[in-house]
């Protein structure tokens, strides 16, 4: 078993970036290269800023090469939620931004020529409980009303259809959703930047921001400094001491993740049969879908911890348990490759984008960030340039995180919580 990236690992990297010359100056410096920077750096190129693309190891990988490439619509939280707490019209406002995402993913792809299977195969929620497919009914309706969304409810009787499982107690379709090879958009997206004439810097962390004047800054890093008239930060669940309040702001929580050895095509017609992107309504949910060569990727949060060797191996063990209650009849399948990564969780799981001492930032993606960060990127370029830019998260409140100063102490206890709830709500 791999304990890597599947995504990376089925890969071709755009290049070896970790000992490019760093430039003195630049129009802008991005900071990280994952979906965010990468999108950023290549959308700025193409409007002719000269960009230097800054990475502390390798593009995509933080979250944008570890994820499971589920480019799917809806927020973080339920729509309900989001229309409680902001009122329905920014409710769909922020919805339909997610709608937007996935297009921008799409267009991106179709207009640079990147291969990476993306492809519309509709996202499948999975009620674990009776009460939360009720739920989806009433969701459905509203957004049906709100945003002209179509969704298709699965009861139980006819679950079958969809995933080979009776674990389940119904499920919901949204047509819209895609399944993307995150490692070959990655590598893509930095190709296409280095074509529009982004200079990418692997091997290369920031340590310091150093305000000159307004938005100007010197850019300190461990290749060396660079002057910058802009710096938009893309670090997401990777941020660490180089903006201490960016990093109180975000818990990086573990995501964990298991991909089989390829399986026979009757198997996969047995688990999935639409070819969806899947996940669960649980808080401690679960996710899965089938890669492109047939084999099944399962993740989920396991048990809320940080991400290092042991504790992927410690959550493949928990998840592949839970693999084997959603499809027993993976019993005797062998599995390929385990890992984990880091989602940047903010408190109010929103993402957060807007501009704090000059800087530039979009962060707080909660774990749906494969089409946002993208497409945020898109955002931050326009905002870089000045222009007038659709971004419906600028005005959220972005507080710190309660007694959080980077070590989430409150993980574990947390975790128990959330399954404790899951279980009695
Ligand atoms: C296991 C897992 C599964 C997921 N599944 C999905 C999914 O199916 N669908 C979905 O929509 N979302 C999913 N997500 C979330 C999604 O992957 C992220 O929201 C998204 O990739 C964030 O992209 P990003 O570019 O903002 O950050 P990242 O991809 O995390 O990139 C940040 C980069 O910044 C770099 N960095 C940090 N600090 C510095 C510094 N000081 N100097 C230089 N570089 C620095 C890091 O090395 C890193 O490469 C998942 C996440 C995980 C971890």
């Amino acid at each position: 078993m791999k304990l890597t990236s599947y995504w990376l690992d089925t890969a071709t990297p755009a290049g070896d970036f970790r000992r490019s010359e760093l430039p003195k100056r630049v129009d802008v410096a991005v900071v990280g290269a994952g979906l965010t920077g990468l999108s950023t750096a290549l959308h700025l190129a193409r409007d002719g800023a000269s960009v230097a693309l800054l990475e502390a190891r390798t593009v995509g990988w933080g979250a944008s090469g570890r994820n499971g490439g589920m480019a799917t619509t809806g927020l973080a939280v339920g729509y309900g939620t989001a229309a409680r707490r902001y009122g329905r019209p920014r409710a769909a406002a922020m919805f339909a931004a997610y709608n937007d995402a996935i297009d921008t993913v799409e267009k991106l792809v179709a207009d640079e020529g990147i291969d990476c299977n993306f492809e519309r195969v509709g996202k499948l929620t999975l009620a674990a409980k009776t009460s939360h497919y009720e739920g989806f009914g009433r969701t459905a309706e509203m957004l049906a009303e709100d945003v002209g969304q179509e969704l298709m409810l699965v009861p139980a009787s006819e679950l079958r259809k969809e995933i080979g499982s009776d674990f389940y107690r119904g499920g919901m379709v949204d047509p819209l959703g895609a399944g993307v090879h995150v490692g070959k958009l990655v590598a893509g997206l930095a190709r296409a930047g280095s074509r529009a004439g982004v200079s990418i810097h692997e091997a290369c962390e920031v340590y310091e921001l150093r305000r000159l004047n307004g938005r100007r800054y010197d850019v300190l890093t461990s290749r060396g400094t660079i002057r910058a008239d802009r710096v938009v930060v893309g670090t997401s669940g990777y941020s660490g001491r180089m903006l201490p309040w960016l990093q109180r702001r975000l818990v990086p929580i573990g995501s964990f993740v298991l991909v089989t050895e390829p399986l026979a095509d009757e198997v996969v017609d047995g688990l999935l049969p639409q070819r969806r992107v899947a996940a669960d309504t649980n808080r401690v949910c679960l996710y899965f879908r089938l890669t492109p060569d047939k084999r099944l990727l399962f993740g989920g949060r396991a048990r809320f911890s940080a991400s290092d060797r042991d504790a992927d191996l410690t959550s493949g063990r928990i998840l592949h348990r839970q693999l084997l209650q959603v499809f027993p009849q993976l019993t005797n399948t062998r599995i390929d490759y385990c890992w984990g990564g880091l989602v940047d969780m903010s408190l109010d799981q929103m993402v957060h984008a807007g501009e704090r001492d000059g800087v530039l930032y979009s962060v707080g993606y909660s774990g749906h960030g494969v089409q946002m960060a993208t497409h945020m990127g898109k955002v931050m370029a326009q905002m870089a340039n000045g222009v007038g830019s659709a971004n419906p998260w600028r005005d959220l409140r972005f507080p710190p995180v309660p007694g959080y100063f980077g070590t989430p102490w409150f993980l574990p206890p947390a975790g128990v919580l959330f399954k404790f709830l899951d279980r009695v709500s």
